[in-house]
């Protein structure tokens, strides 16, 4: 392209240039011409003059025409004179009286004349205007390269003509010298022109080129993902739609994946930034080496890949897909630090005539539900998929709405001495339901709530209401309270919980949380610097649904867990492998009390299972047996029996169910 803009510039200088050296042709033409007629008419008059000055009886000599002795040395002489080498002598009727150097000043009866009659000559003679013309005498003998030949008239004493005279003078020094200057000229314009145009223009072309280069380059950048070199998300949706619109013409089908890394954030984290780019790239490399020079392979965004596959089938794209994955969970080296990381996968095939972001939402619904289901796995789209999507929208806005308008309720459970069957706290549960009254289990809007990260709001409400109710309770009873890890994420839930003790003048001892063991797999010293806190501040901690989870005893133990909840699936058990079971949960009571934790069991539904927490001598128990969670007002006739703050044992509690 920009070679192209050269010529141009190329041919447009040489067209210049061409008409610089005809115009400075021209102008010499015009410019010598009038020069050396100027000169050749002043050198004829001035010789004209001398000539009559030194020839003596000249008018003799034009009437007679036949030089005398004594004529002859002047005439020579003044041959020699200026630039002059031959003149021609005419009478007043113009005829030819002699002729300097030709036949020895003869006469010369010539074709030129009329009857020997030199018109010119007449007619200058007549006139008095002298009659000049220039002469080229290169191809003639003994005639200069360029000369003049001027009718001049003489005059006589009383500045009367008596005769014209033809002067030849020799002008071509002066047009030599014009010639060198115009010469000069013709090459010095130009020259002058290529240093004030052309090498300006060559300048300001390299500089375009070297401007379009820089723009080639930004959008070489604009193009691909700076990372990893795959095309970047503007572009794959750009190039994505033109492979949708040309195959929906022919009919084959585009595959999808939408393809995120496993636990990114840890590896990052945990290896550091250079480590987590260099993992990127990893990735990116596998998804190049795997899919087909035709595959359009592009980075999202953070650890999000997607690639568009022309011309796919079903059994293709699980193939591909199974095999990136399967390189994806193999070990990862950089710089010495080695680790196993994995993708998980969500594909799509294209039915007729979808579009593109219908296709990509669908690969990202498989993607999502791959995450949701364990991870380091590969998900086909199907349709339920979209229902199930639609129902997390509605979760999330109901609970928007919900927030709002304070309908989320409060129900609660009570947990009983297991020897006494006396009250001694209540765990909140958090309860909604859509405006037509059906209800959202917490097990499904909570999930929704923490990944919208709705659930710091939400926690920080259910904290709130649930200080609030057990204000009023006897003193005796505690109010559990669940929280989420994602509430452990912006480290700011010591100073929360501080303050709404605080604000209610709540005694912290009362107040216990419950956590999973998940939470301890998240980022090990925010959380046990959050623990360390809590407890600093006097609440007590639980550990939640304990024996599902990895953590082992030493480790709650170290973390100061004041409080084990096992789990209801050990409940589950004892009712078809009662021995085992038993042995399990008895052998969790008795480490829990070595390592002075409480032990509570939850899930009791049977008279069974009641009596056996009984006599393996456990300190809580909870369940529909002993009490569905229900609103507080349920359960007045319980709490009525205590009087607030007055610290007097809870009443004996009848199991109803
Ligand atoms: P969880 O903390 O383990 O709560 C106990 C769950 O077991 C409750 O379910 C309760 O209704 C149920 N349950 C109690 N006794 C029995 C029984 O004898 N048999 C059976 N089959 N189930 C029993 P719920 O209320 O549906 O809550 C489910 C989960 O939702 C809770 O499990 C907890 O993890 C979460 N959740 C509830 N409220 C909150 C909250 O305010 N914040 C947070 N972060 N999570 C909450
Ligand atoms: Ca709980
Ligand atoms: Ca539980």
């Amino acid at each position: 392209m920009w070679r192209g803009n050269i010529a141009i510039g190329l041919a447009m200088t040489f067209g210049l240039m061409t008409l610089i050296i005809v115009s400075v042709n021209q102008l010499l033409a015009v410019t010598l011409n009038d020069a050396i007629t100027r000169e050749g008419e002043h050198k004829a008059s001035q010789w004209v003059r001398f000539f009559n000055d030194h020839m003596p009886d000249l008018q003799v000599l034009v009437t007679s025409g036949q030089p005398t002795g004594e004529q002859i040395a002047p005439i020579e002489s003044a041959v020699q004179f200026g630039e002059v080498f031959r003149f021609k002598l005419f009478d007043p009727n113009g005829r030819l009286v002699l002729v300097s150097n030709e036949a020895r000043f003869r006469a010369e009866k010539t074709t030129e004349y009329d009857n020997g009659i030199s018109k010119k000559a007449r007619a200058v003679f007549d006139t008095g205007t002298s009659n000049i013309s220039i002469n080229d005498g290169t191809e003639k003998p003994n005639r200069p390269d360029v000369y003049i030949e001027a009718y001049v008239q003489a005059l006589d004493a009383n500045r009367s003509p008596f005769a014209v005279i033809e002067v030849y003078t020799d002008e071509t020094p002066t047009s030599t010298l014009f010639h060198s200057v115009f010469d000069w000229l013709a090459i010095g314009l130009p020259a002058f022109c290529a240093f004030a145009y052309v090498f300006p223009a060559i300048g300001f072309l390299a500089r375009s080129a070297q401007v379009r280069r820089r723009d080639e380059k930004v959008q070489r950048l604009s193009r691909f993902d700076a990372l990893t070199g795959l095309l970047n998300r503007l572009t794959l949706t750009h190039e994505g739609e033109l492979l949708f619109a040309a195959d929906s013409r022919r009919r084959p089908k585009v595959g999808v994946f939408y393809i995120d890394v496993d636990n990114f954030k840890t590896i990052n984290d945990d290896n550091g930034h250079e480590f987590g780019d260099s993992y990127l790239c990893h990735i990116s490399a596998i998804l190049s080496d795997n899919l087909r020079d035709t595959d359009l392979i592009g980075r999202m965004g953070g650890d999000e890949y997607v690639a568009i596959l022309s011309n796919a089938s079903v059994p293709e794209l699980e193939t591909i897909a199974g095999r990136i994955l399967e390189s994806a969970s193999k070990p990862f080296t950089y710089k010495g630090r080695t680790i196993t990381g994995s993708i998980s996968i969500g594909t799509h095939l294209s039915v007729h005539g979808e579009s593109m972001d219908d296709a990509l939402q669908a690969a990202d619904l498989a993607l999502y539900q791959a995450k949701k289901t364990g991870r380091n796995k590969i998900i086909r789209y199907y349709a339920g998929l979209d229902t199930a999507r639609q129902r997390r929208r509605n979760v999330e806005a109901r609970m928007t709405e919900a927030l709002e308008t304070g309908e989320f309720e409060l129900h609660y459970q009570p947990l009983l001495n297991c020897e006494t069957d006396a009250p001694v706290g209540f765990e909140a549960l958090l309860r909604l339901s859509f405006k037509d009254g059906e209800k959202i289990a917490p097990d499904e809007f909570i999930p929704v709530a923490e990944e919208t990260g709705l659930i710091n709001e939400i926690g920080e409400m259910v904290l709130r209401m649930a200080i609030t109710e057990a204000k009023s309770w006897p003193s005796n009873l505690f109010v559990a309270v669940n929280l989420s890890p994602v509430q452990f994420e912006k480290n700011t839930l010591v100073g929360k919980v501080a303050d709404l003790l605080k604000e209610f003048d709540f005694p912290a001892e009362r107040l216990e949380l419950e956590v999973t063991e998940s939470l301890l797999l998240a980022d090990e010293e925010s959380v046990t610097g959050q623990l360390a806190g809590l407890k600093s501040i006097g609440v007590s901690l639980a550990m939640d649904d304990f024996g599902t989870g990895y953590s082992s005893l030493g480790y709650l133990w170290r973390f100061g867990f004041d409080k084990l909840k096992v789990d209801r699936a050990f409940l589950e058990g004892f009712e078809f492998d009662s021995d085992r079971y038993r042995r399990i949960i008895e052998t969790i009571i008795v480490l829990g009390h070595q390592m002075d934790m409480k032990v509570a069991v939850e899930g009791v539904e049977t008279e069974r299972q009641h009596n056996l927490l009984k006599s393996l001598h456990c300190d809580e128990n909870q369940g529909f047996l002993l009490g569905r969670p229900k609103p507080i007002g349920q359960f007045a006739s319980l709490i009525d029996t205590q009087h607030p703050g007055d610290g007097a044992e809870a009443g004996s509690f009848s199991a109803t169910g």
